[in-house]
């Protein structure tokens, strides 16, 4: 009997290592294969009263920030919270094997991804209507809305029963669970804190697809934990939201500062007043000119005295303390009062007003008024989206940059930032004012400054697409660096607001201390990672097995 030779038998060897490996490659593929094209058959099968659109993807790839884009394998529109908790529950069935996530989409006002969820699935929360928005008046006044729902149908909803929430953002075309997932804040935030501090209850789908009510009662850390929690433990379906009476009018003042420690200080003394001095207080920076963009908030249309109209900004860097006085009509009183002061030149006030403002340091030919409804005012960005939309410049890059600065810190923020590093107003405007860290609950998930007050900045930006110059997006990027590293080499304690980090060391650091009781409340609510990928904090874990 003949042998094989050595050769031959090493040919063969090699030959069916060959042959091992591309079986194995194949079964790999086709596994994977399977996994990916499997899934949208399983996800079709799922009884729903929504439905999943698995061709029109590419509007869900796409934010506010608009530089950004991660395509999902679906969409689902739901029309019931049990859409969203038997879809989670799918996929939290599926285990490791699988690498699909869910990215809750309020309005994709994110500025980096946030709401979208590379070949995962994005949940079109505005789908979601049901149950319809319920007003309770009475003593304690509430509204139950859908964590989809947009906070100006909010406003026009409470306002039929002449009430209205206590807290809002400056823009109102923005989700009750995308800004509740933030924190949501304006000029009302140093008396009422943000709006995740005017919540009493909300109803959460978790990552297991459990759905829970939760609030400081009941479920509290649950309840603690979404507030702020940039989607990680839960997606919020239904949330019950303060509300008090609204008024029906807005006596609306701009006053200028050449000086920033005296505006900060007349600002710090606004929002410590033990009286309720104004209902709204803001400010922005004005570095040495004002182009398109910087009159964004163009629906501020002052009937100015003489002296006022003719103030030349000259290149300075201005600081404008911005101020908001409610009124209701009845009050004929002072509406009378309101109109004479604004047929007469000096800008006189009614009594409590001038009292306060006699007390602020301006400079006094800067006195700009205005009086608008309560909706002009509250809803005012919306009238500069138009006019941005109409010329094209909405749908641009937004490299925004939001930070909370401490107050002992403010100082030398403005010294460095505001005519070193940014030598002139760029495309949009820099917000600043001053908040009460007493108004914002420490066992929500907002990461806020040690200090009792802290400011936000926020620098809203628009890049010129394809600038190569000051209003380019490089260039805005750049700046943007300038300003976080001078941050954290004079250790100012600044924390982002709206964060964006790319590592996990970032995020630890940004959260500090806090970061155990996250990851705590990330293993108990939503142990795979599938929430809200987009915020990158954490990544699902997956096994091929
Ligand atoms: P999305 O961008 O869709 O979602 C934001 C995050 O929340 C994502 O991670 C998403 O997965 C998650 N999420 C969305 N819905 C839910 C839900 N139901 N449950 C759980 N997680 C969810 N912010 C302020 O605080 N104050 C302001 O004055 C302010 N002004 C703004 C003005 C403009 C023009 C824009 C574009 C933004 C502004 N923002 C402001 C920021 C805003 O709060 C955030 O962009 C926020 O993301 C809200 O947008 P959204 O509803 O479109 O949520």
């Amino acid at each position: 009997m003949r042998y094989p030779s050595v050769s031959l038998h090493r040919q063969s060897n090699i030959l069916l290592i060959r042959s091992f490996m591309l079986l194995f490659l194949s079964c790999v593929t086709i596994r994977i294969k399977l996994c990916f094209s499997s899934i949208p058959y399983t996800l079709k099968a799922l009884p729903l009263d929504g439905h999943f659109n698995f061709d029109e993807v590419h509007l869900s790839a796409k934010d506010f920030g608009n530089r950004y884009q991660f395509l999902p394998v679906a969409v689902l529109h739901p029309k019931s919270v049990s859409d969203i908790a038997t879809t989670i529950e799918h996929i939290w069935q599926m285990g490791p094997h699988s690498e699909l996530t869910v990215a809750a989409r309020g309005h994709g006002h994110s500025l980096q991804g946030q709401s979208q969820a590379h070949g995962g699935i994005v949940i079109n929360m505005q789908s979601l209507r049901g149950p319809y928005m319920q007003v309770y008046p009475g003593n304690s006044p509430y509204v139950d809305v859908s964590g989809g729902e947009l906070w100006i149908n909010i406003l026009h909803e409470s306002l039929k029963f002449g009430l209205a929430p206590k807290s809002w953002t400056d823009y109102l075309h923005l989700t009750v669970g995308g800004t509740l997932s933030n924190a949501g804040i304006s000029g009302q935030a140093f008396r009422h804190g943000p709006q995740i501090s005017n919540v009493h209850q909300l109803e959460v789908v978790t990552g297991k697809g459990e759905v829970v009510t939760c609030s400081e009662k009941q479920n509290s850390d649950l309840f603690h934990g979404v507030l702020g929690g940039l989607g990680q433990f839960g997606i919020i379906t239904r949330a019950r939201i303060l509300l008090e009476p609204a008024p029906d009018m807005v006596k609306w003042i701009r006053v200028l500062y050449s000086d920033f420690s005296t505006f900060a200080r007349d600002q710090e003394k606004l929002i410590s007043a033990a009286e309720n001095t104004f209902d709204y207080i803001e400010g922005f920076v004005i570095i040495n000119r004002t182009g398109l963009l910087n009159n964004w908030r163009s629906s501020f249309n002052p009937q100015d005295p003489v002296q006022a109209s003719q103030f030349k900004s000259d290149g300075r860097t201005l600081f404008c303390l911005e101020l908001a006085k409610y009124f209701h009509l009845d009050e004929t009183d002072v509406v009378n009062q309101v109109r004479h002061a604004l047929a007469h030149h000096q800008g006189r006030f009614p009594k409590e007003i001038e009292n306060y403002m006699s007390q602020l340091s301006y400079i006094t030919s800067t006195l700009f008024l205005s009086e608008v409804t309560y909706i002009e005012f509250l809803d005012r960005v919306h009238v500069s989206e138009v006019i941005l939309r109409s010329k094209g410049l909405w749908e641009v890059p937004h490299p925004w940059l939001n930070l909370f600065i401490p107050k002992s810190k403010i100082q030398d923020f403005a010294d460095e930032v505001f005519g070193k590093i940014l030598k002139e107003t760029s495309n949009g405007p820099i917000l600043i004012y001053p908040v009460n860290k007493s108004k914002w609950n420490n066992r929500t998930s907002a990461v806020i400054p040690e200090e009792d007050i802290f400011y936000l900045v926020a620098f809203l930006t628009s890049a010129v697409p394809s600038s190569t110059g000051t209003d380019g997006l490089e260039h805005i990027l750049t700046q943007n660096k300038k300003i976080l590293e001078f941050c954290e080499t004079a250790h100012l304690g600044v924390k982002q607001y709206l964060p964006h980090y790319t590592t996990q060391e970032e995020w630890r650091a940004h959260y500090g201390p806090r970061w155990e009781v996250f990851v705590k409340r990330k293993s108990a609510y939503d142990p795979l990672a599938v929430l809200a990928p987009g915020q990158r904090i954490f990544h699902k874990a997956i096994t091929f097995s």
